[in-house]
């Protein structure tokens, strides 16, 4: 993996803007397919009541703002969500609870049914649940979701002007977690919180070093909430958001760069050159989590417009059968060469990889 310094990223992020997009349009274009776009859709799966104090977050339960609270939503509610979110187009599925950390009990039990369930729709699952611990991660990962989410926000150095309730190490902490569990990491951060374009680099730098890369990382512009220490905030410019997205296409050339909050305050042109310079996802629907976000009439005239393809998840258990092998071997000792090839097998089966095996279809 080779990676850039803090000073080369600055003088990527700091390239005249034309120079600066056809470079990471190029980069893109090795690694990605240019007309193509991931739709994913965000269900806020509990809303509110947050004991954390990020400055940007309505959720935070210290700030004063109106949004509506909730308990953890009813597993039947999320899966028609994620049912309706599919046939509208998305092949993604990002849970979103507004905890600390993920605690042992019957909310974790109850969303790994929501993984499971989302799974068997043929959609990728991400989760973004707080801090989780390893075998939190690989109990996810079990269940069958793909990603988890979990932002480093900005650099280290700003990192306390944002939030005080945890640190940045704790965040790498949960990143290492996830990756030890066998999930994909995603790791993104926000623009427009009063920081310095070194934090935005500095930012960068924390994700690009991470070894592996974050397979997905969503830049996120600020969406400043009434009631939150960032309201008054002011929106960030697109021509930032787009340097940005370059930026993170250049030192991270195979990730999914997700253009993600503050799409509201782009007009077209701008998400064009977003995604000319290397973002291939956005989210739909008409509010991300609590802010707002263009409705899925909006991003359908833009994808016309722009020749913009979304990309369906593959139709076949490849993945499943990754995420579900690790169990299967540790049931009954199986050996595997490939997919749905077993060189070894324990004839002594236990009933759970008897059910794994019939899941699989294998
Ligand atoms: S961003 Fe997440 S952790 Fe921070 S206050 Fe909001 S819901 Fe809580």
């Amino acid at each position: 993996m080779s990676t850039y310094t803090k000073k080369e990223i600055l003088d990527i992020y700091n390239k005249p803007l034309m120079d600066l997009i056809f470079e990471a349009a190029q980069v893109h274009r090795e690694f990605h397919e240019p007309n193509k776009i991931q739709v994913s859709t965000l269900i806020s799966i509990k809303t509110g009541g947050c004991p954390e104090d990020c400055g940007y977050c309505p959720q935070a339960a210290r700030y004063h703002t109106d949004i509506e609270k909730n308990d953890l939503m009813p597993h039947n509610t999320v899966i028609a969500l994620a049912k309706k979110a599919k046939n509208n187009g998305s092949s993604r599925v990002c849970m979103g609870a507004a905890w600390r950390n993920v605690k042992e009990g019957e909310d974790f039990e109850n969303v790994l049914k929501m993984v499971e369930g989302i799974s068997d729709l043929d959609m990728e699952v991400c989760c973004t649940l707080g801090m989780i611990t390893e075998s939190q991660a690989a109990r996810l990962a079990e269940a069958g979701l793909h990603y988890y989410n979990h932002n480093l926000d900005t650099s280290e150095e700003y990192y306390k002007e944002v939030i005080s309730t945890r640190g940045y190490d704790d965040r790498l902490k949960t990143l290492d977690n996830v990756r030890k569990g066998k999930l994909k990491v995603c790791s993104g951060g926000i623009i427009g919180m009063g920081e310095s374009v070194e934090d935005r680099v500095g930012m960068l730098l924390s994700l690009s070093t991470l070894n592996p890369q974050p397979e997905s990382v969503p830049i996120n512009a600020l969406v400043p909430v009434e009631g939150t220490p960032m309201a008054e905030e002011h929106i960030v410019p697109s021509w930032d958001v787009i340097r940005m997205i370059a930026t993170t296409r250049i030192v991270m050339p195979k990730t999914t760069v997700r253009l993600s909050a503050g799409r509201t305050a782009l007009n077209t042109e701008a998400q064009a050159l977003c995604f000319m310079a290397g973002a291939s996802s956005i989210f739909a629907g008409e509010k991300l989590l609590t802010t707002p976000n263009p409705g899925e009439d909006k991003d359908a005239e833009m994808f016309e417009t722009l020749g913009l393809i979304p990309t369906e998840k593959k139709k076949d258990n490849t993945d499943k059968f990754k995420i579900r092998k690790s169990l299967l071997e540790k049931e009954e000792n199986v050996k595997w060469s490939r997919p749905g090839h077993v060189i070894e097998r324990n004839v002594e089966a236990t009933e759970k990889a008897k059910e794994i095996r019939k899941e699989l279809k294998y």
